[in-house]
């Protein structure tokens, strides 16, 4: 290989490792930058937007909010070190060659990841080094277990949660995270890199993210904080309050998980140290490992059933008879249907980049089973608008709801958004909060205002059709439609 100039003023020092980072943001507990740091040879982090590898898998429009912020955290974490992160933008397999180059590193460790193109790219990297003197390395770290040391008595892989997650638990305690030594050797040269700035990450005309650097603080501090935070108080009550979306009560670590800022197993043995601290916690704290454990099947069935995101794991499914409704699915998608959780829901997703995940399962079996409007619309829209998008939990959720999935919600369980915001927003606190023109409403009818008698709207202020939409389905003869569409199947 030619040596660029910069390379050749180097030599004489050891070659230096490029770590890519790619969803996996941090310094601690990083595998594979964990041994590029052990080997004493310099470091060169960098992290590459590619946003042809993934096709209509790119990140969204949340997500790359995220994403700007995640990477002036990591980079902050790095400058402290002493260490520059090097930022470049384009096609992967080219931009490392020409990294390689600059700097004549002779090794490229990385993270693997489980979408289908990124397995594809990690492939098209290997390939493109096995002729040059070039070692590439692949580490796990972003999963607590790895899809192919989980599988059955056949040696198949799970197909259901309960068995899988009992698998996975056989087998012990997960190693304890390692912190990064504090000492990387650095790269004497400067490396060319972008500016993030330039990549103009966030949205602008109109700045739709303005509230959101009060609610989020992406990066591994951010990340910490949120556990302690549900450590000290969301703990004590998950099992149940994680249901009540507006008791707060969940971690809102999916944003930092999906983008690696901090680890699984860290959050696991943070939540073991609560319960070995006090042992009333145990329970809670099995439950919350078990919702960690749900992210760990979301990721080993895509990894071993790759079309996951794109069509139905169950195949009768694959025959539904979707209606096609661009009125119905904005409706949806601007939090506007009439019936108040779904709204309240949709609404939240659009204010905050978040959705609690009762109300996800509300809103999708409203979108799949009210409007018989296919499931991949819906994960569409939750990919553009979510800061926790993430290929696996999104499209096993969506299959999960719809019923196509692999341990599905049967079809015929149909969510009544009337009965649930009753039952799981108890006194009316979330709704009121995102539906504010039913501020004033009475709990009785809070959930039906269409149900309330014209002189209750009119002291409180709701005149439906005008500030608030009469519902744009009746429930019962959706409810009657879905388990029509579903018996065309053949399925009961
Ligand atoms: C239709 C639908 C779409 C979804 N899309 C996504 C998505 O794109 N990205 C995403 O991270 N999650 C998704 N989920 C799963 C779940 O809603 C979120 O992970 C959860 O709401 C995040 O909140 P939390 O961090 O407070 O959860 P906590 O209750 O604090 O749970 C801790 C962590 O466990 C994981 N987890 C919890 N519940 C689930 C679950 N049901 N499936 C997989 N992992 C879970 C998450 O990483 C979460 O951060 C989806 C669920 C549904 C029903």
């Amino acid at each position: 290989m030619i040596q660029s100039p910069l390379a050749a003023v180097a030599i004489g020092m050891k070659k230096p490792i490029i770590y890519w980072h790619r969803q996996d943001l941090r310094t601690d507990d990083l595998p594979g930058l964990q041994a590029a740091a052990a080997s004493g040879r310099p470091v060169i982090p960098c992290y590459i937007l590619d946003d042809g590898a993934p096709g209509h898998w790119a990140m969204g429009g949340a997500s790359r909010w995220w994403l700007h912020h995640s990477l002036v955290s990591l980079a902050d974490d790095y400058a402290s070190r002493g260490v520059v992160l090097v930022l470049r933008r384009g096609e992967t397999v080219s931009l490392l060659e020409q990294l390689v180059q600059d700097t004549g590193a002779d090794s490229i460790f990385f993270s693997r990841m489980y979408e289908p193109w990124a397995s594809d790219l990690e492939q098209k990297v290997n390939a493109a080094f096995a002729e040059q003197d070039v070692q590439v390395k692949r580490y796990g770290g972003s999963l607590v277990f790895e899809p192919e040391t989980i599988a059955n008595l056949s040696g198949k892989p799970y197909k259901v949660f309960t068995p899988f997650w009992r698998r996975c638990r056989a087998g012990g305690e997960p190693a304890v995270p390692k912190a990064l030594a504090q000492t990387i050797t650095q790269w004497s040269q400067p490396v060319p890199g972008e500016n993030l700035a330039d990549w103009q990450l966030c949205p602008r005309n109109p700045d739709w993210s303005a509230q959101w650097h009060h609610m989020w603080s992406p990066g591994t501090q951010g990340a910490r904080a949120k556990v302690a935070s549900f450590l000290r108080q969301g703990i004590t009550n998950y099992s149940e309050g994680r249901n009540q979306p507006a008791l707060q009560c969940t971690t809102r670590l999916s944003p930092h998980l999906a983008f690696g800022e901090i680890s699984p197993r860290e959050v696991w043995h943070r939540a073991r140290s609560a319960a070995a601290a006090d042992t009333g916690l145990e329970g809670q704290v099995d439950k919350f490992l078990s919702e960690l454990g749900w992210r760990e099947f979301s990721h080993h069935l895509l990894h071993h059933f790759p079309d996951i995101p794109e069509r139905a794991f169950k195949e009768q499914f694959r025959r539904f008879p979707w209606l096609v409704d661009k009125g119905n699915l904005l409706a949806w998608q601007r939090g506007q249907t009439g019936y108040p959780m779904v709204d309240a829901g949709m609404r939240e997703l659009w204010q905050t980049g978040f959705m609690h995940n009762r109300v996800r399962m509300i809103v999708a079996s409203f979108l799949t089973k009210h409007l018989l409007i296919h499931w991949r619309q819906g994960a569409n829209w939750f990919w553009d608008t979510l800061l926790d998008a993430n290929l696996a939990n999104n499209s096993s959720g969506w299959q999960w709801v719809a019923g196509s999935g692999a341990d599905a919600s049967p079809y015929f369980r149909i969510f009544n958004p009337i009965t649930q915001g009753e039952k799981f927003d108890v006194g009316g606190e979330y709704i009121r909060q995102w539906v504010p023109e039913l501020s004033r409403m009475p709990d009785r009818y809070l959930n039906c205002p269409w149900e309330a008698p014209q002189s209750v709207l009119e002291s409180v202020g709701v005149a439906l059709g005008d500030n608030y939409p009469f519902p744009i389905v009746d429930h019962k003869c959706a409810r009657a439609s879905a388990l029509a569409a579903l018996a065309s199947l053949g399925e009961n």
